[in-house]
């Protein structure tokens, strides 16, 4: 990853750069002198021939990157696989229990609350350069990424990535697309909250609060939520069976991150 350099801190969280609306930007704190904007300082990376990548990864010997086919024999067995891992909490892999443990978190703690943790991460500022799309306000060494936080130190949040580049469709155009299938297969042709002709709305919507007499306690919605779910998912099942399996593109690439997989 060729980012600018991030090993020498220039200013302290306490003293650092503030947005200077006159400039347009960020401003050293004694001399007045603008930081070099996101591309200004890509640019500069570009131009040292003498620049290193910031990091560096590499595809090791166990990776095994697999498809999954829709209606093939391991497609089930690899989603409940892959679930199995997606809902396994990270912080909990590890249980700090002794002194030395505690400092050695601490340690890691401090140090990555200072390290840039993507292009518009704050903590750019300590390090002499304004992050990409810079606006007032940013407090670096107080960044809100869960890679910074102690719970989740290091780990960007994100454990499946489905490459735009590949499969060319948003997150939204999957569930759009999850959606016509289950459609497609229950025969379903309207949707519930579509309005009838002559533009009347068959449902007006409202956020509920806890305190309204009509909403029941939280264990009841929890439960109903569950049953409603268990009773899709036989709907959905029963006409699977009954239907000859679509033909579904494999277009979902997906990546695991996990040290275990
Ligand atoms: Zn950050």
């Amino acid at each position: 990853m060729w980012w600018p350099p991030a090993d020498q801190l220039v200013y302290e969280p306490g003293r650092a750069p503030q947005w200077n609306p006159t400039a347009g930007g960020y401003t050293d704190p004694e001399t007045g002198r603008l930081l070099p904007s996101w591309d200004d300082a890509l640019d500069l990376v570009d131009a040292d021939p003498d620049a290193q990548p910031v990091h560096v990864v590499r595809f090791g010997t166990q990776v095994d990157a697999k498809g999954i086919l829709a209606g093939t024999k391991d497609a089930d067995r690899c989603v409940g696989y892959i679930t199995k891992y997606l809902t396994k909490q990270a912080a909990d892999c590890h249980d700090v229990t002794t002194g030395r443990q505690r400092a050695h978190l601490e340690r890691l703690w401090q140090e990555l609350r200072h390290t840039p943790c993507s292009e518009r991460c704050a903590n750019w500022l300590l390090y002499g350069i304004q992050p990409k799309k810079a606006r007032p306000g940013l407090k670096p060494g107080n960044c809100k990424n869960k890679v910074h936080k102690r719970e989740t130190l290091g780990i960007g949040g994100r454990r499946v990535l489905i490459s735009r580049q590949w499969s060319g469709k948003t997150l939204a155009d999957h569930r759009a697309d999850r959606r016509e299938w289950v459609k497609a297969l229950l025969g379903v042709t309207t949707d519930a909250d579509t309005a009838p002709a002559g533009g009347e709305h068959r449902h007006a919507w409202e956020l509920a609060k806890p305190t309204d007499p009509d909403v029941p306690p939280l264990g009841h919605r929890v439960l109903r939520a569950i049953s409603e779910r268990i009773q899709w998912r036989a709907q959905l099942d029963a006409a699977r069976r009954a239907a000859v399996p679509p033909d579904v593109p494999a277009t979902d690439c997906m990546t695991i991150e996990s040290g275990e997989a």
